[in-house]
């Protein structure tokens, strides 16, 4: 079984080493980007919502993204465990997860912190070119992961759930450190 929680700045190759981790455990790679990004696409009330947050790098609002997430651990493939990708991103998240994983039976959850520096993030997002890749919202999203995410290393790491794997190597590198750190 195996529950995991991709922590990490936006642009430190979570997406990608999550979905690869997903597809060798046959498990969900659960994104709240994605997730996020097609409901905006469909122009579901939920897309509509969160449309202007995503569109300045802000986070959307944390009842809006707690009720997804909650809705999509529910659903009966989550059961072999799941990978968690952009989730939680406070502590009132956090602190919701773990509620609901209580209520879920789903505990036994563990956290892997992507560590990147700054500067490399910077340019890798920017060459990434995503529609809310432009300097500026690059730069909020970085200012709200510092305020808002990153206590999430602090808050985990007191629990001792944390894993930390340097992920400013080569993607498989990254992989193989993180293949490691889960065994
Ligand atoms: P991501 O693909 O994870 O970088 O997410 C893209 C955007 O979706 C973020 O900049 C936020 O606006 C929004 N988002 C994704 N996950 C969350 C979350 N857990 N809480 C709040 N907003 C989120």
């Amino acid at each position: 079984m195996t529950r995991l929680i991709f922590l990490g700045p936006p642009g430190a190759g979570k997406g990608t080493q999550a979905k690869a981790l997903a597809d060798h455990w046959q498990i969900p790679h659960i994104s709240t980007g994605d997730i996020l990004r097609q409901a905006l696409k469909e122009q579901t009330p939920l897309g509509i919502k969160a449309q202007s947050y995503m569109d300045k790098g802000e986070l959307v609002p944390d009842h809006l993204v707690q009720a997804m997430v909650e809705e999509r651990l529910k659903q009966p493939d989550t059961e072999p465990g799941w990978i968690l990708d952009g989730f939680p991103r406070t502590v009132q998240q956090a602190s919701f997860l773990e509620g609901l994983l209580q209520k879920l039976e789903q505990r036994g959850e563990r956290v892997v912190n992507l560590d990147v520096p700054d500067d490399i993030v910077v340019g890798r997002l920017l060459e990434r070119g995503r529609k809310d890749d432009n300097e500026d919202v690059i730069r909020r999203r970085l200012e709200v992961y510092r305020s808002e995410t990153a206590p999430l290393i602090d808050y985990y790491s007191s629990k001792q759930q944390l894993l930390i794997v340097n992920g400013n190597q080569s993607l498989e590198e990254v992989t193989i450190e993180l293949t490691k750190a889960i065994a």
